[in-house]
């Protein structure tokens, strides 16, 4: 094993790649480039830059496996012919990624992130964070949920479910589900309802829901049995469930402010709308 000679200057780097042949082959690439580079650090403790190859899925699972980690580290995301929202580089530009690497003084883009708290009725707590979204959903009958925001009392939600979206998922499932698109720079969380039942007995908002950031969110289930609970890519079954609380956190997530990350609209305009003179 080679001896590390560290100097300030050394980035740590890790690089995360999902099984795709083409995601394999820029992470090998990447990984032999900065690996006879003295000026980086590939290993995937305590990194100072994460390199996800992928697509978005790709880096919310990074996320998640530094999410203890997100004051020290800033990610970077490239694409391997997936949407990539998340993910400034395509992967025919992994020579304009080192580039970018080699001038960077440390600057970062950051975005708000959700704290989830979960009660069970026993009193035990669990704490996640998410980067997209968390919903609740019950699959054995209709949901039945207080909604609190800010103390008040807002309405008694019938339905499948729940999202509560962070700006940066607003382009995700909360957009699927008739939800707002959310510029990052607004510290706010969207609430969306999926399914809501309304009619002269029931009665719930309709629309989404844009809470700012001084604002709790709590849902509190009225019956007994499983909740289905997603987190981001990941989903739980949780029963006994007394409330969950959403709040922004008070870390963010950062990416590395390199020349290529695009504008947040220039990401939408690229995903959903595409090219407006055809
Ligand atoms: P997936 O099934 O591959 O994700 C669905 C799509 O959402 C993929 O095209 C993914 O892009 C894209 N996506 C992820 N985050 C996004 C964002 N912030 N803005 C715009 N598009 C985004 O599963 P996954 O890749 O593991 O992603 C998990 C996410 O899927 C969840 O957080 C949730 O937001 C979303 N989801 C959506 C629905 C729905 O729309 N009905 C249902 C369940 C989950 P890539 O192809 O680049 O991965
Ligand atoms: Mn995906």
């Amino acid at each position: 094993m080679t001896q590390m000679n560290f100097t300030d200057k050394t980035t740590k780097v890790a690089i995360i790649a999902n099984g795709k042949y083409q995601s394999k082959r820029v992470a090998s690439k990447l990984f032999s480039a900065l690996r006879d580079d003295d000026s980086f650090y590939l290993t995937k403790k305590n990194p100072d830059i994460v390199i996800t190859i992928g697509g978005d899925g790709m880096l919310l699972s990074a996320f998640h496996m530094y999410e203890k980690h997100l004051d020290s580290v800033r990610f970077v995301g490239i694409h391997t012919g997936h949407l990539g929202f998340y993910t400034d580089y395509r992967d025919f530009e992994v020579d304009k990624l080192l580039d970018n690497l080699h001038s960077d003084k440390g600057e970062k883009v950051s975005y708000p992130i959700l704290k989830v708290t979960l009660t069970l009725s026993d009193g035990r707590q669990l704490t996640s964070r998410a980067l997209n979204e968390a919903t609740v959903k019950r699959f054995e009958k209709t949901m039945v949920a207080d909604v609190i925001i800010n103390h008040v009392q807002f309405e008694r939600f019938r339905g499948d479910g729940i999202s509560v979206s962070t700006p940066t998922g607003s382009t995700a499932y909360n957009k699927s589900l008739g939800g707002a698109v959310l510029h990052p720079t607004i510290e706010a969380l969207q609430l969306t309802e999926i399914s809501s039942l309304n009619n002269r007995v029931f009665r719930t908002l309709g629309s989404s829901i844009i809470v700012p950031k001084k604002d709790k969110i709590e849902i509190i289930p009225k019956r007994l049995g499983s909740y289905i609970l997603s987190i981001d890519n990941k989903t739980y079954t949780h029963r006994n469930i007394a409330k969950i609380e959403y709040e922004i956190d008070h870390r963010k997530i950062s990416f590395v402010a390199t020349p290529s990350h695009t504008s947040f609209w220039e990401r939408v305009k690229d995903s959903f709308i595409g090219d407006c003179d055809s």
